[in-house]
């Protein structure tokens, strides 16, 4: 998770993430896409709508501006532009992000064709004012819809090329006309351009500066997390040490529920490294403690290197039966890794271990230290009649209900 985030953070800083287009490199466009495609189809959604409404008015100007045309400009709008527009309504949701900006851009290229053709198409004298349609689609474009900058520049550089086309070949206009046509359609242009390049480079550097301090701070929490798993595991043998034992025995013992607790020692552990040497002693408590870790897994259980040659393993909710079942379980586990001991002089040979189990009833009061307490006395007892076995602590109902 973290080597996951710190990555992440590296492809950002790595290279430009947003180039001359102002596109974010891929990493970058792949997350922008998860987070906002849904935004940017509703508003895309919605500022087609809008904009059908308005284009669609221009049907009641067609009247008095386009007498000679009308009934095409009627048939292009109503029934090709505007079902069109719709399917794209319905389609974009439906798309990759980045065919979705495709067919937007098509869309629109699609909706200026048809007053550019009026304009080039009418003989009316009037018809010449239908040419105020075409600076405001463009504006439509770039700045209510807002095309991604890369689509606004192509769009912007077809509709300027389209409409300098309609106006050098229409017919009848005198060069001064087609001149200042051109000129304010190439305004339109360059002012709707530069705004979209405004619009469009602060919403990517918004979205690149709060990515990055999204990143910075999923790096350091991991690496907190990080930090904090590393101060509460064991290096040897990789359990949960001593501070984490605590943590847990803590947090249940905070609550009324059962807890038992053993301290868990491996018996004649010094012999073992003065005959085999330090070394294979430390082979020893990792194998020992694979078996300590499976104990320890689920919700209620707990298995932690105390220190040395000690382990301990806490159980949450088990009864007597179960905690002395468990502790049972776990010296013939360890006595069947069969690990050779050459040197203990009580003839077992291999090694063992000796189990002291002191267990907290449901709703009994005891302290970790007093449990902590009442386990070794378990393990001393376990110790003295002979090792390579457990001990469960009795009367301790007794002594924690006077203990508190
Ligand atoms: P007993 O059966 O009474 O527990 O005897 P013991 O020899 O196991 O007990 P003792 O406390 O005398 O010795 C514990 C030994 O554990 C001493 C020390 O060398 C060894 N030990 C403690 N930590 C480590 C470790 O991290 N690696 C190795 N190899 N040995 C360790
Ligand atoms: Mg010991
Ligand atoms: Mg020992």
């Amino acid at each position: 998770m973290s080597a996951n985030a710190i990555q992440r953070l590296d492809e950002l800083n790595s290279g430009r993430p947003l180039d001359w287009w102002l596109r974010f490199s891929a990493p970058v466009q792949a997350r922008y896409d998860l987070e906002h495609a849904a935004g940017r189809t509703a508003d895309i959604r919605t500022a087609i709508l809008i904009g059908l409404i308005l284009y669609n008015v221009y049907n009641v100007t067609s009247i008095v501006l386009l007498p000679d045309v009308l009934l095409l400009s009627l048939v292009l709008r109503a029934a090709i532009v505007t079902p069109v527009s719709l399917a794209l309504v319905w389609a974009i949701g439906r798309t990759p992000p980045q065919w979705t900006e495709r067919l937007v851009l098509g869309g629109i290229l699609n909706a200026y064709l048809v007053p550019v053709f009026l304009f080039w198409l009418t003989r009316d004298s009037l018809g010449l004012f239908t040419f105020g349609e075409l600076p405001l689609t463009i504006v439509f474009a770039n700045m209510v819809l807002a095309l991604r900058f890369q689509h606004a520049a192509i769009f912007t550089a077809c509709a300027f090329a389209l409409t300098v086309l309609a106006v050098l070949t229409k017919e009848g206009l005198d060069a001064p006309l087609r001149f200042s046509f051109a000129v304010q359609i190439g305004t339109a242009c360059l002012f709707s351009l530069y705004a979209n390049h405004r619009i469009e480079r602060r919403r990517c550097g918004d979205y690149l500066t709060a990515l990055g301090a999204t990143l910075r701070a999923t790096s350091a929490d991991a690496a907190r997390r990080e930090f904090q798993n590393l101060s509460r595991t064991d290096a040897l043998t990789g359990l949960p040490n001593r501070r984490h034992l605590a943590e847990q025995l803590d947090a249940w013992c905070a609550t009324p529920d059962a807890v038992a607790l053993m301290m868990i020692d491996i018996d004649h552990f010094k012999l073992f490294n003065d005959a085999l040497g330090h070394p294979a002693g430390d082979d020893c408590l990792r194998r020992v403690a694979e078996v300590f870790a499976e104990a320890g897994t689920g919700d209620d259980a707990l298995c932690a290197r105390f220190g040395g040659e000690e382990f301990s393993l806490v159980l949450r909710n088990a009864s007597e039966m179960e905690a002395a079942r468990r502790a049972r379980n776990l010296v013939q586990a360890i006595e069947a890794l069969n690990i050779t001991h050459p040197s203990r002089a009580d003839g077992i040979g291999k090694v063992t271990i000796s189990v002291g189990v002191a267990r907290r009833s449901n709703g009994v009061p005891a302290s970790p230290a007093t449990l902590l307490a009442a386990a070794d006395r378990a393990l001393y007892q376990a110790k003295s009649r002979g090792r390579n076995r457990f001990v469960l602590d009795r009367g301790e109902a007794d002594r924690f209900a006077t203990a508190g």
